[in-house]
């Protein structure tokens, strides 16, 4: 259905694990000749198979290892899905490495036959979700993420690349399936009744109000054009808070096997967009309403800085001889729709996370049934507002301020 397989793949296991890895002389740096290896599978993921695997002697000597598999792993081969992705991942981590490689997984090597991308293992990070669902706040994440999308962003659009490249790199960036997930779970499934819909019966008028809202859903279909037809920069294409690995010091971004060209602002609303849903989220997570109040401005205060990062870190390209003659008041109104574009994908990204197929821990894993609807009632009405005061907006307060003023209707 999407091209051959290689002839020489084979899904990896547990057991032929240890021979693979021998057989890459770019492992041999890591582990000694045919000393003991151990070998977990990793559970977490949606799409593919990762592995861990550490010399027994010393577990800090260490690599993971993503295989793509010709399906969706979740699911199964009832949903095939090109391996064609695990080569996107790897040139997209090549390009992010060279960008910003301090928050970049650093890459052994990509095996084009087994789609195997080696990867360093940031045993020493978490998945950002993870920690910002106990509520575990992280004070450099602002200025990483800033800087990392920034400069893989500015990096890679036609204000930097020369014009032949930019085209070669968009042909080269084709990604056809993975784009079209989007735009079935992102952009047309949550409008609409749909059977790979999910969400608990408690919010169902919402949805249906929701599903009804004209004026929603002509912004939700300008978007959704927007991200088919705008190739402006690379981006991550799934820069949600599951794709970033965290620690005190340290972030790591990390599966970028979505990555086309697509709207800068699609990555940046994804990182807002995932704040947002914790901030709702905490509605019905923290009980105590100070500690509440105090970490959701620890996440406003991120939006707004991240955003400030953004700013900083492009303005390098807006300083370079060849753009220098744009004028600057389209140079403001470049970053001013981006910001616009960030609030409206952003929006979306938030819509689907509640009513979509893939739910977010954040909101879907509260016990409580009314305290879900709560969350998840306040994560719409931020969205819904956002979305449709897109087109208004000017600076990231304003976004913030939809936040803040939002609440829950449930
Ligand atoms: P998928 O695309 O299938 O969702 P991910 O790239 O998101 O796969 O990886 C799935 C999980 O594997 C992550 O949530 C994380 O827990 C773990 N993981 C992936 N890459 C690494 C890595 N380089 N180091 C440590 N853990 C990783
Ligand atoms: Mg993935």
């Amino acid at each position: 259905m999407f091209g051959a397989v290689s002839s020489r793949y084979q899904p990896l296991t547990l057991e032929t694990m240890s021979a693979y890895v021998r057989s890459r002389p770019e492992l041999a740096a890591v582990f000694n000749g045919d000393e003991p290896l151990e070998t977990v599978e990793v559970g977490d993921g949606n799409l593919n198979l990762v592995f861990k695997v550490w010399a027994q002697a010393d577990p800090q000597r260490t690599v993971v290892l993503k295989q793509a598999l010709p399906y969706v792993r979740l699911v199964g081969d009832s949903w095939p899905l090109p391996t064609d992705r695990a080569r996107i991942e790897a040139q997209a981590l090549e390009i992010h490495g060279r960008l910003a490689p301090q928050h970049t997984p650093k890459v052994y090597f990509y095996d084009p036959d087994m789609y195997v991308i080696a990867m360093q293992n940031l045993n020493q990070h978490i998945i950002m979700r993870k920690g910002l669902i106990q509520g575990i706040r992280y004070p450099n994440f602002a200025e990483h993420i800033g800087l990392f999308m920034a400069r893989t962003l500015s990096m890679t659009s036609d204000l930097v690349l020369d014009y032949r490249a930019k085209k070669m790199e968009v042909a080269r960036f084709i990604n056809p399936e993975l784009c079209k997930i989007t735009e079935d779970l992102i952009f047309t499934e949550p409008y609409r009744q749909h059977e790979r819909n999910r969400y608990h019966p408690e919010i169902e008028p919402l949805v249906v109000a929701l599903q009804a809202d004209e004026p929603l859903r002509w912004e939700v279909a300008q978007l959704k054009e927007q991200f088919m037809t705008q190739a402006q920069s690379l981006v991550h294409g799934d820069l949600h808070t599951g794709s970033i690995m965290i620690n005190q010091t340290d972030t790591v971004v990390i599966d970028p096997e979505f990555a086309f060209y697509g709207p800068m602002g699609f990555d940046v609303g994804a990182v807002i967009g995932n704040l947002l849903l914790n901030y709702a989220a905490q509605e019905s997570r923290m009980a105590d309403p100070d500690q509440r109040a105090d970490f959701r401005r620890y996440l406003t205060d991120t939006i707004i800085q991240l955003w400030q990062v953004f700013v900083r870190e492009f303005q390098p390209v807006w300083d370079q001889a060849d753009v220098v003659n744009m004028p600057k008041a389209y140079q403001r109104d470049y970053m001013r729709r981006v910001l616009q574009d960030a609030a409206g994908f952003g929006a979306c990204k938030m819509l689907r996370r509640v009513i979509g197929l893939a739910g977010v821990e954040d909101i879907r894993g509260i016990e409580d049934v009314h305290g879900k609807s709560v969350a998840a009632s306040l994560a719409m009405n931020i969205a819904t507002t956002m979305m449709k005061a897109r087109h208004h907006i000017t600076c990231i307060e304003e976004i913030v301020e939809i936040a803040v003023s939002s609440r829950s209707t449930v």
